[in-house]
């Protein structure tokens, strides 16, 4: 990897920081340099030096999404899950949020201020940001019909923020224009429905969360679906007909709770976790010509699946 020259002290960058420790399938060798910041100046000076030191620099949340190269990432990642905070107006309906928010949180908050529309999202372990980025969702909600708009910078202007409104995010399944651009979203603006009864709507987010992790394999390392529902059909229950529930390459096994769930039974690599990616795509489609595409963002790997 090339080097740069030493940065100002203030940013908070380090070298050689293990990926790993930032994606919850607990693999990804490391990044060239390496930041948490602690607030939106910090996270744009860091872009700031990144642009200045012909880097590229790249904001991930909670890696709840993410495969990361063993040979790790050249250029700056940033990592922003300290950006954290939300103001709900439980009269309005209205939340903002920083990125690093974690979206479990904010639906419990939601819940508690009698605010309905986030009760899908207690089961999601990923950030705002990443949210807004991949439109998560699940039980039948996601993040495109709450979120009113983001405020996003790009790293080329990092001083100058700007708003992206819903109608412009290009909203469709697990997909926005943010994964083709390289903005960065600093804050998200949400619209829930106010006057809602929150001990009603506690209990509605916690039974989500109880049908979730009774179904799912909430206990290992994993990036929750790794592959997108090919309409019509259900990807975990294409893999399952074939009997793939329990194949293992290395410390990487297909879930023998949940079929499209990968999981890391302790030591896999990302490599492994690729290679077995390709073998049930192989096989999905080989037994019922369907292509299986991923539904998790692959970062320092060549091919793509
Ligand atoms: C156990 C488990 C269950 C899951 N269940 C679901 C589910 O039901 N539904 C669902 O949709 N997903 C699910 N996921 C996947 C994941 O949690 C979501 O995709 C989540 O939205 C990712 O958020 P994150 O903060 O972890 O993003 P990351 O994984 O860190 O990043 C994802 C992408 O967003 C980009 N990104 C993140 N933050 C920013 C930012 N501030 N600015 C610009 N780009 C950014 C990253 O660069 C990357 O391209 C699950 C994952 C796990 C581990």
């Amino acid at each position: 990897m090339s080097s740069a020259a030493p940065p100002p002290a203030p940013l908070g960058l380090r070298r050689g920081v293990a990926l790993a420790d930032y994606t919850t399938w607990r693999v990804g060798g490391p990044a060239q340099w390496f930041a948490e910041p602690d607030c939106s100046a910090q996270l744009q000076a860091l872009l700031q030096w990144a642009r200045a030191e012909g880097l590229a620099a790249r904001v991930i949340g909670a890696g709840s999404n993410l495969l990361v190269s063993d040979a790790g990432l050249e250029g700056l990642t940033i990592c922003n899950r300290h950006l954290q905070g939300a103001a709900l107006d439980g009269s309005s309906g209205l939340i903002e949020a920083h990125a690093g928010e974690p979206i479990p949180s904010l639906a419990r908050r939601a819940a508690r201020a009698g605010l309905s529309g986030l009760e899908w999202a207690v089961g999601i372990p990923g950030t705002v940001g990443g949210a807004a980025v991949m439109n998560a969702g699940a039980q039948g909600g996601c993040t495109a019909e709450v979120l009113e708009s983001v405020t996003v910078i790009d790293p080329q202007r990092p001083d100058q923020p700007f708003q992206i409104s819903n109608q412009e995010l290009n909203f469709a399944y697990r997909h926005s224009r943010l994964q083709h651009e390289e903005l960065v979203v600093l804050t998200a603006r949400f619209r829930l429905e106010a006057g809602h009864d929150p001990a009603e709507l506690s209990r509605r987010t916690s039974a989500n969360l109880h049908s979730r992790t009774s179904t799912q394999p909430y206990q290992q390392p994993s990036c929750g679906s790794v592959f997108r529902n090919p309409e019509p059909h259900k990807a975990g229950q294409l893999i399952e007909g074939l009997g793939l529930k329990g194949l293992n390459i290395g410390g990487a096994q297909v879930s023998p709770i949940h079929a499209n769930f990968i999981v890391n039974t302790g030591g896999a690599t990302a490599s492994e976790i690729d290679h077995l990616i390709a073998q049930v795509q192989q096989q999905v489609r080989g037994a019922h010509g369907i292509s299986l595409h991923t539904e998790v963002k692959r970062l320092g790997l060549s091919s793509t699946t």
